[in-house]
C-alpha cells in the first residue's frame, strides 16, 4: 500500500510498503479521509509542541517511521477474531489514546483513566495511508447522516466536548470563547447546546467572526478593531462571564494569538469564574498566581477525552447541533497531496483555513 513516512522532521515520503496483518481485536480498514491535527502539523515540521520529545526521539531511533494521522474516516474491509462491535462495511472514526491494558487504572474498569498507553500516529501507525489496522476498543460507528469529510473531524471534536465537560456549565451561564479556529467554534457550538446562556466569541479575522455568528454566538467581538475585555465586560455590566474558554494562544508563527489570551481570558472571567485553557504554547508561560488567586479564578485544563465523549461527538454532529461542514475550508483529493495538507495546516493564518486541511484518498 501507499503510505507516508517521515525520515526526520520536515521530511516526508510516499512509499510503498506492506499491508499491516490483520490481529485479533482489530479490524482492516480503508482510508477514505484524513486530516491533520494542529499538533500532528507542527511537528511534522519539528515546531516544539506537545510530544515533541517523544517524536523526536523515533525519528532519531527509527526513522523512516508512519507518523501521525489519528482524525480519519475509515472504511471497515474485514474484521479480526473477536471483533463483535462492528461489521464490514461500516464506516468508522477513533480514539486516538488507547488504554494500555496492564496498569491499576486498566485493572479496575478505569481504562479511560489510563495515561500509560500508546496514541494512533505516534506510537502506532496512524492514516496517512491508503489501509490502516485499528483496535476495535478505539473505534465508534459513524452515522449515515455524516459525510466522510465530517467524520474526519469527530476525533478533535471529541477534545471539545472534553473541554466543555470540564467547564461543568451550569443552565445560563455566561461564556466567553477566545479564539474561533476549529475547537473555538466546536466548543462554542457545544456550550450552546449544553445549557449556557450568553455566548460571546473572539477573534483577530473577520472571516471568523462571520461563522462564528453564523453558527450561534451571540456576539463575535473583533479583537483587531476594539478590546475584547472591554467588550465582554460591557455585555455582563462590567462583572466578566461565568466561563472563558481560551482557544487562541500560540506561536504567532503559526497564526496564533501568541500568550495575550491567557491575561484577556483573566480579565474577562467574573472574579470566581473558569478558566478552560484549551490552547497549547509550545514554551513555559509566566502566569501571575497571586492575581489568579485574588480573584479566586480557576484555571482547569480539559481531561483527555474518552469514547463517550466520541460517541457523543456523532450525536452531536449527525443530529446537526454541531455544524462541522462550514468550518472545512480545505479539502484535496488524493493521498499525494498529503505534505501540502501539513502545509495548510501548519500555516492557517497564511492560507485561511480554520479546519485542518483534510485529504479525501
Ligand atoms: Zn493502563
Amino acid at each position: 500500500m501507499k503510505a507516508w513516512r517521515f525520515y526526520s522532521f520536515g521530511d516526508m515520503r510516499m512509499d510503498e510498503i506492506p499491508v499491516p496483518p490483520l490481529r485479533r481485536g482489530h479490524v482492516l480498514a480503508q482510508i477514505l479521509c484524513v486530516q491533520p491535527s494542529v499538533t500532528e502539523a507542527q511537528l511534522a515540521f519539528g515546531i516544539p509542541t506537545l510530544a515533541y520529545e517523544r517524536i523526536k526521539n523515533r525519528l532519531e531511533l527509527e526513522a523512516p517511521v508512519q507518523l501521525f494521522g489519528h482524525e480519519f474516516c475509515a472504511k471497515i474491509l474485514e474484521t479480526g477474531e473477536g471483533v463483535t462491535r462492528f461489521s464490514v462495511g461500516d464506516r468508522v472514526a477513533a480514539r486516538a489514546k488507547l488504554p494500555c491494558g496492564d496498569c491499576p487504572l486498566c485493572g479496575s474498569g478505569r481504562e479511560h483513566l489510563c495515561r500509560k498507553g500508546p496514541i494512533i500516529g505516534f506510537q502506532l501507525p496512524g492514516c496517512f495511508s491508503e489501509f490502516a489496522v485499528l483496535p476495535e476498543i478505539a473505534l465508534v460507528k459513524v452515522d449515515d447522516r455524516l459525510s466522510d469529510s465530517e467524520a474526519a473531524c469527530l476525533q478533535s471534536l471529541s477534545d471539545s466536548v472534553a473541554a466543555v465537560e470540564t467547564a461543568d456549565i451550569r443552565i445560563g451561564n455566561s461564556i466567553a470563547i477566545f479564539g474561533q479556529g476549529s475547537m473555538g467554534l466546536e466548543c462554542m457550538q457545544i456550550v450552546r447546546t449544553s445549557g449556557a446562556g450568553l455566548i460571546v466569541t473572539v477573534d483577530v479575522r473577520e472571516e471568523a467572526c462571520r461563522l462564528s455568528r453564523e453558527l450561534g454566538a451571540d456576539y463575535a467581538i473583533d479583537a483587531s478593531k476594539e478590546d475584547p475585555v472591554e467588550a465582554i465586560r460591557a455585555l455582563t455590566d462590567g462583572n466578566g462571564v461565568d466561563v472563558v474558554f481560551e482557544c487562541a494562544g500560540g506561536s504567532p508563527k503559526q497564526g496564533l494569538a501568541g500568550t495575550k489570551t491567557v491575561m484577556q481570558a483573566a480579565d474577562a472571567v467574573r472574579s470566581g469564574g473558569k478558566i478552560i485553557g484549551v490552547s497549547w504554547f509550545g514554551a513555559p508561560l509566566e502566569v501571575d498566581i497571586d492575581l489568579l488567586r485574588e480573584r479566586s479564578l480557576r484555571y482547569l485544563f480539559p481531561d483527555i477525552s474518552t469514547i463517550e465523549h466520541l460517541e457523543h461527538t456523532v450525536r452531536l454532529a449527525a443530529s446537526g447541533r454541531v455544524r462541522l461542514k462550514p468550518a472545512i475550508t480545505h479539502i484535496l483529493q488524493g493521498i499525494e497531496s498529503v505534505p501540502q495538507a501539513f502545509e495548510i495546516t501548519a500555516n492557517k493564518g497564511r492560507y485561511k483555513a480554520i479546519n485542518p486541511a483534510q485529504v479525501m484518498l
